[in-house]
């Protein structure tokens, strides 16, 4: 199959050439540095497959030029399918495969590295060090052990994130309407989403963007919760409204915040925008807090997951070139 390979940096080269070298090396792949758009996606004429991540458009219009430019397939190198319109993929005749679990580890340990820095202010510290400067004021922080951490959504990623956190002693509490005995097992307890925003001293992301998630953490939310929340989210931007962040963290109610994803990243996130300016407000205040530590969408990104990453996204490939099904489909009617 011939493969367009949108927003692919150097990094995804690497690791689906390396990947496509240990299978039959029987796929073309024509790597592309923009992101997917109405624009971009004329760049698929002649290709069988567009390979898309996170960012990507795939909305009914981008859809329907793939399938005009000949696209059977849309390979997602995500986990995440909430910015692809199922539906218009469906009326389309295109189908949607994903790679539904690469290395939950890679994305619960980035989210405990989030809570430890933010925690010890690791991220003072190393600049201060740095400075010469080895005074202790502002770096004070708690012990995990014996505090609740509430977890929403105890999939793969929330699991192995309760695991790390009963590794640290602490309370486990959870929210998922799918509940998982592994959870139990694990020492924690489910409980309503309120008790989890009234008990947790902190607080981490874990669930799916869906219509029921967007903006789960909001000003009502952010006002149910203890003084002093850690709220970390790893999961998808949209879950959390920005701007209730901000509220927050200027009266002092949420003591910190670790964000690996963020609603309107599509602009920002991935490229280096060093030598140009930040246009978006609420990004650029959540930059100005002491207590907030922002990641670039970068939970997933360990060696063993880019690896799973490759070879699930081509094992989808020649499996729907194999057979006309993906190993990994994704549609309205297997969501329904
Ligand atoms: P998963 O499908 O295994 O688990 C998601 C869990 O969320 C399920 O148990 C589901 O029942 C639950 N859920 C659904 N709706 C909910 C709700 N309203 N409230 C609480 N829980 C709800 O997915 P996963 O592999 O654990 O990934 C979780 C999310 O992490 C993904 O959807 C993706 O958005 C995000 N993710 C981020 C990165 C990153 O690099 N930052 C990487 C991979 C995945």
């Amino acid at each position: 199959m011939r493969i367009a390979v949108f927003s692919s940096k150097n990094y995804d080269r690497t690791f689906l050439d390396a990947a496509a070298e240990r299978t039959d090396g029987r796929h073309q792949f024509t790597y592309l540095d923009g992101r997917l758009d109405k624009q971009s996606a004329l760049l698929a004429k002649g290709h069988d497959a567009a390979c898309a991540f996170v960012n990507d458009r795939l909305d009914r219009q981008v859809l329907g030029i793939l399938a005009g430019e000949g696209v059977r397939l849309i390979a997602l190198r995500s986990a995440g399918f909430n910015h692809v319109d199922l539906e218009a993929a469906r009326k389309e005749g295109l189908t949607v495969a994903r790679v539904p679990a690469y290395s939950p580890d890679a994305v619960a340990e980035h989210t405990a590295a989030l809570i430890l820095s933010l925690n010890r202010k690791i991220h003072k510290a190393y600049a201060r060090v740095r400075e010469g400067n080895f005074a202790l004021e502002g770096l004070l922080g708690f012990d995990l052990r014996g505090r609740t951490v509430g977890i929403v959504g105890t999939g793969k990623i929330g699991l192995c994130m309760a695991g790390i956190m009963k590794g640290f002693g602490c309370e486990l509490i959870a929210h998922d309407p799918k509940p998982d005995p592994q959870m139990e097992n694990l020492g924690g307890r489910y409980v309503d989403l309120d008790e989890l925003f009234e008990r947790s001293d902190i607080i981490s992301l874990h669930c799916p963007l869906t219509p029921q998630t967007y903006h789960l953490i909001d000003h009502q939310a952010i006002g149910k919760m203890k003084d002093g929340i850690m709220l970390i989210n790893t999961s998808r931007g949209g879950v959390v409204d920005a701007r209730a962040l901000i509220a927050g963290l200027k009266s002092g109610s949420i003591g910190s915040v670790g964000l690996d994803v963020y609603e309107e990243e599509g602009d920002l996130f991935f490229e280096n925008l060093s030598s140009k300016m930040i246009q978006d407000d609420v990004f650029a205040r959540l930059l100005t807090f002491p207590n907030v530590l922002i990641t670039g969408h970068q939970a997933f990104f360990t060696r063993e997951a880019m690896t799973a990453i490759a070879e699930t996204t081509i094992a989808n490939i020649t499996s729907f070139e194999e057979n006309g099904v993906a190993l990994h489909e994704v549609s309205v009617e297997k969501l329904a």
